[in-house]
């Protein structure tokens, strides 16, 4: 029997800069499930649909909208959001989800109350060795556990004014993908115990970061982001176990043991982040999970602040 074809679900873009170029736009146009109506942004255009200025208008002029991607920077999505949960609207936060842990909070409460989807997407999650990762600690002791995030700022992030304010998250911005992949494979929750943050002189936000975290069994576990790096960048996850050394390297890429690589695949972050957003609207549920964003907020609390060389462009 013929499956009978299910309405795609009219989705519209706001913010639209790199991420939004680099993979919202790819991501949606190869998903059989969504068909992009709409794109709000201040200076950015999509070609081939209707471009607003503001999420507002654009909200008001294409009523048949059935959710929107919110890809601005962080401190500037809480608004959008509201906007678009009060329209009943679904929604999708690009990661961050927010600035802070209570507004994104006051989101959930607010989208289960209008009865619409709300999606903290966490890309780095969806990277192809993760959930092997996942499977190969659920059966092991986990001895010690370290995080080398290291990137240069200047390559991955050129003219972000954004990111060097405050909500900007500064290292944590790309820091908070590792935390979100180790807040997925770790079988048990962590917390911080210590922090150290250094602060360009003349910057708001930290330009390196280390943060020790530790469990109820008293996992050593030590995680160093540094935006200074030249060179390879390490988007690294090492732990030692009992049943071997577990490497997951490039950002979830490739999972090995004892240096034998045992899980790599071609990447798919973002085509299923949009698989995963599309069940959530079909089901009428939501995903807000808001461990490594409270891991972030956590640090910001504990941490040492270190005042380091300026920091320019
Ligand atoms: P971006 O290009 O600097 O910003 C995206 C767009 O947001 C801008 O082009 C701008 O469009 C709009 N915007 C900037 N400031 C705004 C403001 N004050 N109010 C409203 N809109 C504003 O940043 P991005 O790299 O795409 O990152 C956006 C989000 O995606 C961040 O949360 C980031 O962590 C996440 N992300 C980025 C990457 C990456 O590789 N870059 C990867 C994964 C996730 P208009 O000027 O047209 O309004």
């Amino acid at each position: 029997m013929e499956r009978a074809p299910v309405a795609s679900i009219n989705l519209a873009i706001v913010g639209v800069g790199k991420i939004v170029r680099d993979q919202h736009l790819p991501a949606v146009a190869a998903d059989g499930d969504f068909r992009l109506v709409a794109a709000a942004s201040r200076n950015g255009r999509v070609e081939g649909i209707d471009n607003f200025d503001s999420i507002g208008t654009m909200l008001a002029a294409v009523p048949s909208i059935d959710a929107v991607s919110l890809c601005m920077p962080p401190q500037y999505r809480y608004a959008a959001a509201v906007q678009a949960i009060d329209a009943g609207k679904h929604v999708f936060l690009e990661k961050p989800p927010g600035a802070t842990l209570s507004e994104v909070e006051d989101l959930a409460a607010r989208a289960a109350a209008q009865g619409v989807s709300l999606f903290a997407s966490w890309h780095s999650r969806y990277a192809p060795a993760v959930e092997a990762a996942r499977a190969f600690l659920a059966g092991t002791r986990i001895q010690r556990m370290r995080v080398t995030w290291k990137e240069d700022v200047r390559q991955w992030h050129p003219n972000q004014d954004w990111i060097w304010q405050p909500g900007g998250l500064g290292v944590f911005d790309p820091g908070i993908n590792a935390l979100s992949i180790v807040t997925r494979i770790l079988p048990r929750p962590v917390f911080a115990t210590a922090a150290t943050l250094e602060f360009p002189a003349n910057r708001q936000a930290p330009i390196a970061a280390s943060i020790r975290f530790s469990d109820a069994g008293g996992l050593d576990l030590a995680a160093e982001f540094d935006w200074r790096q030249t060179g390879r960048q390490s988007w690294d996850i090492e732990a030692s176990t009992d049943a071997g050394t577990m490497l997951l390297a490039e950002g979830g890429a490739t999972l090995s043991v004892d240096g034998r690589v045992v899980h790599s695949e071609p990447e798919q972050e973002y085509p299923m982040l949009y698989r995963r957003f599309a069940g959530l609207v079909r089901s009428g549920a939501s995903d807000v999970d808001l461990a490594p964003l409270r891991h972030v907020a956590d640090a910001f609390m504990l941490g040492q602040r270190q005042v380091v060389d300026p920091f320019d462009d």
